[in-house]
């Protein structure tokens, strides 16, 4: 029997508002973006990534991601999440803890494109990770981790499967047990992306896996079919394939809702 005979829902988290809006040059209103979150949280989505809580110096874009959080209407059946990359933004999520429920954690698996990223190694990220993990988790919020360039880096190119192995372990170990695989700049394919969620599900059953996966090449949804048949039914989308990386050379729309 085939995996998707066997996933009969898929769940569908809307990255639009953050994968999307951090790539549009021109400053989006506040009232803009809490009109297509507040439409978007109508679609039947169960989950939206509403903002990201990084330094606005970094992405301007997200200079107002508290007045986002605070003016969205929060719906019963909708949960809402941030993206987090410092103990600082971690720092600004807190008082909407009610409004956001989840805290969305990234790491990029090669060391170059975290540098880009965040400016420091994989390790110095795992143990800033650590202590947001324990605060986050201590204030209610549940804890996701990114395992960002996964099927692919701008840089050094495809990721040795034990690279994953060993960060999903790392991941896992600080009690984070949701886990994102993102093809971030669109450069997967299906056997890769069956081979490598194949791999990472026989090795942590526990873990619940989402894809994050980019449209590059239009391959985002033959990918999506191979993480179904690999047993992965939480994907990232976003609204009208936006979506990109500021720091991903390249990067193109995630996959459209
Ligand atoms: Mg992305």
């Amino acid at each position: 029997m085939l995996a998707t005979d066997r996933v009969r829902k898929v769940h569908i988290v809307e990255v639009g508002p953050r994968d999307g809006f951090q790539s549009e040059k021109q400053f989006i209103p506040t009232a803009t973006k809490i009109a297509v979150v507040n439409a978007l949280s109508r679609t039947g989505v169960p989950a939206i990534q509403v903002t990201s809580f990084v330094h606005p110096k970094a992405i301007p874009q997200f200079i107002d991601s508290e007045d986002v959080v605070a003016g969205i209407d929060i719906l019963p059946d909708v949960s809402y999440r941030a993206l987090v990359p410092n103990m600082r933004g971690l720092e600004r999520v807190l008082p909407f803890r009610g409004r956001i429920d989840t805290v969305n954690l990234m790491l990029s698996v090669t060391e170059s494109h975290n540098r880009a990223n965040g400016n420091r190694s994989i390790d110095e990220t795992l143990h800033e990770i650590a202590g947001m993990t324990k605060v986050a988790q201590g204030e209610g919020f549940a804890v996701s981790g990114s395992m960002i360039c996964a099927l692919g880096c701008p840089f050094e190119g495809r990721v040795p499967i034990e690279r994953l192995q060993d960060i999903a372990g790392r991941y896992v170990d600080l009690g984070i047990t949701a886990i994102s695989i993102a093809d971030t700049i669109g450069v997967a394919n299906p056997k890769l992306v069956y081979d490598t969620v194949s791999y990472l599900v026989g090795k942590y059953p526990d873990v619940t896996w989402n894809m994050h996966l980019h449209n590059t090449r239009d391959l985002a949804l033959a990918n999506t079919l191979a993480a179904l048949e690999a047993g992965v039914s939480r994907f990232d989308g976003g609204v009208a394939g936006l979506g990109g990386c500021p720091y991903a050379p390249g990067a193109t729309g995630n996959i459209a809702t």
